[in-house]
């Protein structure tokens, strides 16, 4: 068996991972590395003409020349939810390969609104591969997803099933036992694989470094019930921002909002995106408990409306990161009809990814946001990736023959090693890859 770190191995993001087993192979993932593609279309950069090889020497897509020679081994595309830096480069990838893209039902109503949004087609047949199910690819191949928890709805762990055993894929997880939308992981399949034959897991490794176990989303949800329950906010405008993709953080906002007996809005043309997504799919609906807007124009008329009776609503919006155009940053460059007050909140329910560009603009925001005198509150937000701790207990689940650190630069995949190593992993058994390195096992 051969696997490629195709992309995600040097960075956070742009993942991609193929498995060739005699002649059939899988890829894992085609993601966008987001820094590259924020940092080339703020300098005024348009995706839209860009092709696969601008988008690859712009670091923006995984440069997947590296399984040219697999091309026609290519038996099957999976999934595992629907982050961009997941399904980014699907569009601009997968048609290459003439085989089927497998995914849950939200990652694939969220893929097919990018490629509508972008105006790009996919020649691939679409599998709708629903958490925990698994499908026959042929004779020597089955790809399984298994229900993990994470920061968005459907995210599921692969498993790549040969002849020879099984690749298990866990990127990104964290072992969430009080989910709020959604169940909890799957613990009892991973246990009979790892009872199995794991010969390889390729995991997330982002926060292998932190010496702790990633708390639930309920502690995330408990810190804003403490915030928005818990201050004076009575004569306030409340605006909170969050992860768009982050359907059970927003709950959670409905819920306490509800209870402050505020009407609910939700703002941002990517707020909408993945309201509908959820949607579609049957998974969690907020239009009987929301107004949803997702263009600026309709936002505009809101926001003046909210502006003259702003003790009545609640907003939740995109913005989080200090991102131009967004509607939170939008509002505090005075480009949209709203003031805040003095003492007006705005809670940011979410983090930044640490990237200069988001930095600078997630400051400056914040800068502008105190010279109108809004009470700020961050950091209410817990991850979704998992830490040292909870990546302990699914190797000691799942016993893999050898370990490849994924999803993220160099220090972070080596504290992985580390890890296994403390666990009485042989160094050889131990892979800390590069973008475009293949190893045989
Ligand atoms: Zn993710
Ligand atoms: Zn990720």
């Amino acid at each position: 068996m051969e696997i490629c770190s195709v992309g995600g191995y040097n960075e956070v993001g742009k993942n991609m991972t193929a498995i060739k087993f005699n002649s059939d192979a899988v890829i894992l993932d085609m993601g966008f590395f987001l820094p590259s593609l924020i940092d080339f279309e703020e300098s005024g950069g348009d995706r839209s003409n860009m092709s696969k090889e601008g988008l690859i020497n712009l670091g923006a897509i995984p440069n997947d020349s590296v399984i040219r020679s697999w091309k026609d081994k290519v038996r099957a595309i999976g999934l595992g939810h629907c982050h961009l830096d997941h399904i980014g480069a699907v569009p601009y990838l997968a048609n290459d390969y003439n085989c089927p893209v497998y995914g849950a039902p939200y990652t694939m109503d969220v893929l097919g609104s990018m490629l509508r949004d972008d105006k790009l087609k996919l020649r691939n047949d679409i599998k709708i591969a629903n958490p925990n199910s698994i499908h026959k690819i042929n004779g020597n191949l089955k790809i399984e997803m298994i229900n993990i928890t994470h920061s968005t709805l459907q995210t599921c762990m692969m498993a790549v099933h040969t002849k020879q055993g099984t690749v298990l894929y866990a990127n990104d997880f964290k072992f969430d036992n009080h989910p709020v939308v959604g169940r909890k992981p799957n613990y009892k399949r991973l246990k009979e694989l790892g009872n199995e034959n794991i010969i390889a897991l390729v995991v997330d490794s982002i926060y292998a470094g932190l010496d702790r176990k990633t708390p639930s989303e309920k502690v995330a949800r408990e810190m804003l019930k403490d915030v928005l329950l818990g201050t004076g906010n009575e004569n306030n405008a409340i605006f909170v921002t969050t992860f768009a993709s982050h359907l059970a953080r927003i709950k959670s906002i409905i819920d306490f909002g509800e209870k402050l007996g505020r009407r609910i809005v939700l703002l941002g043309r990517s707020m909408k995106k993945y309201v509908n997504a959820a949607q579609n799919s049957n998974l969690i609906s907020f239009s009987d408990r929301a107004e949803i807007y997702g263009y600026k124009r309709q936002a505009k008329r809101k926001l003046k409306e909210i502006e003259k009776n702003r003790k009545d609503y609640l907003v939740v919006c995109t913005g989080g990161q200090g991102e131009p155009g967004a509607i939170l940053t939008s509002i505090a460059d005075n480009s949209l009809p709203f003031k805040f007050m003095p003492e007006d909140h705005v809670i940011f329910s979410n983090k930044v990814i640490p990237t200069e560009i988001n930095k600078e603009n997630r400051d400056a925001l914040e800068a502008s946001l105190k010279n109108k005198r809004v009470r700020l509150f961050k950091d209410i937000h817990v991850s979704g990736h998992c830490g040292r701790e909870d990546l302990r207990d699914l190797i000691k689940i799942t016993k893999p023959q050898h370990i490849i650190p994924a999803h993220g630069e160099v220090r972070m995949t080596s504290a992985l090693k580390d890890l296994a190593l403390h666990m009485g992993f042989d160094t050889n058994k131990v892979h800390v890859m590069k973008d475009g390195l293949k190893i045989k096992i």
